[in-house]
């Protein structure tokens, strides 16, 4: 085994029967994950220690390991935030939560209940936000995570923990929005049907609205329609894209064209007095252009949205489990973690892709 450099907070060990847990670690900004054996700090008096049982992987844990968002990120860096597992341990100031409960982490790890946005209820813009991983913490690439208590979800009962980690992310980045703005009666259009997109089209059609996907995946109109779209419509052809313009009340929008003038079509899809939301990110310094006469005469409302704040995520996770809500997933072996991770970062899984890391870690003696 080749030597591990040490991290800042976690002490590495050099096998994993000493280990707390075991994690995929970058070393570097290139070359894939290695296993990483470590022990926790001892456990603070309102931190879960949970034993992850399923984790997501999601293309923002690779522009972050990578060192694509920060080039002068300190490595080992271990990723991860979409994450379902049960509770290990507690601290002793714990009241939430007790061994044994089934719970899930989002990618914030920590809010301060204190500033402005954390008391108007939106946290997830804390302004002493934490994410699930960064220089100092393991995110969820591993077998288990230690996390304070208020950013811990419960997983109802009825939930598809094999299937639903990626709701903790890309879940709740497409529900949110749509449960803010929606009337049932609505007309929603969603554009691009990827990993936000598929879920996006479940979301909208089990909250009552009419869902027409906007797509060039003509192929897959059966599996579409299944996922609950009544239409489907080309996502880049302009006289199409004319065609529709001003019929939907909400706008979904998953993707970032390039082509200034299909962009703009996708906003002109939008009813007078609708929500256009732009959930689909530009590479960074690219500025995105918005059609300001078609917003302004229509009274357009044009919304971002990042992920959800805590009783969003609480909530899309029992709206999920009722309405059976779930990302069409590849799901992997723990030991094949970096196959599942080249999957994710080439694009080429359908939709998302999840580790089984639960089964491995019990067999090879981490449940303590
Ligand atoms: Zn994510
Ligand atoms: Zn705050």
């Amino acid at each position: 085994m080749q030597q591990l450099p040490a991290h800042s907070v976690y002490q590495v060990q050099e096998s994993k029967e000493t280990a707390d847990a075991v994690a995929y670690a970058f070393l570097s900004n290139t070359g894939e994950p290695v296993q990483y054996p470590y022990k926790y700090p001892n456990i603070a008096d309102d931190d879960v220690r949970i034993r992850i049982l399923f984790t997501g992987l999601c293309h923002s844990d690779c522009l972050h390991s990578r060192g694509l968002w920060n080039p002068n990120i300190k490595y080992p860096s271990c990723p991860g935030h979409e994450v379902v597992g049960e509770v290990e341990k507690v601290g002793t100031g714990v009241t939430k939560f007790k061994v044994g409960d089934k719970v899930g982490c989002n990618p914030q790890r920590w809010m301060c209940q204190t500033c402005e946005q954390c008391k108007k209820g939106d946290n997830q813009l804390c302004s002493q936000n934490i994410g699930l991983y960064d220089d100092n913490n393991f995110g969820g690439y591993s077998t288990h995570i230690q996390v304070a208590e208020r950013m811990v979800f419960r997983i109802p009962e009825g939930f598809n923990d094999a299937l639903g980690s990626p709701l903790l992310c890309a879940g709740v980045t497409v529900y949110a929005p749509l449960k803010r703005y929606y009337k049932p009666n609505y007309t929603c259009a969603v554009i691009g049907i990827g990993g936000l997109g598929h879920l996006a089209v479940q979301y909208a059609a089990r909250l009552g609205m009419t869902v027409t996907a906007f797509t060039t995946s003509k192929n897959r109109e059966q599996e579409i329609k299944r996922l609950g779209a009544s239409n489907l419509s080309n996502s880049i052809n302009l006289e199409n894209l004319k065609a529709e313009q001003g019929k939907y009340d909400i706008v979904i929008n998953t993707l970032y064209i390039e082509d200034e003038e299909v962009f703009k079509s996708h906003q002109r899809l939008t009813a007078p007095t609708g929500t256009y939301i732009q959930v689909g990110a530009p590479p960074s310094k690219v500025n995105f252009k918005l059609d300001h006469a078609y917003i302004i005469l229509n009274q357009i409302r044009v919304a971002g949205s990042l992920i959800g704040n805590y009783d969003e995520t609480q909530e899309m996770l029992e709206f999920s489990a009722q309405n059976n809500v779930y990302p069409i997933v590849e799901t992997f072996d723990f030991e094949d973690f970096p196959k599942a991770f080249d999957r994710m970062e080439k694009a080429q899984a359908k939709f998302r892709c999840v580790v089984n890391v639960g089964k491995w870690a019990q067999a090879n003696g981490l449940w303590k």
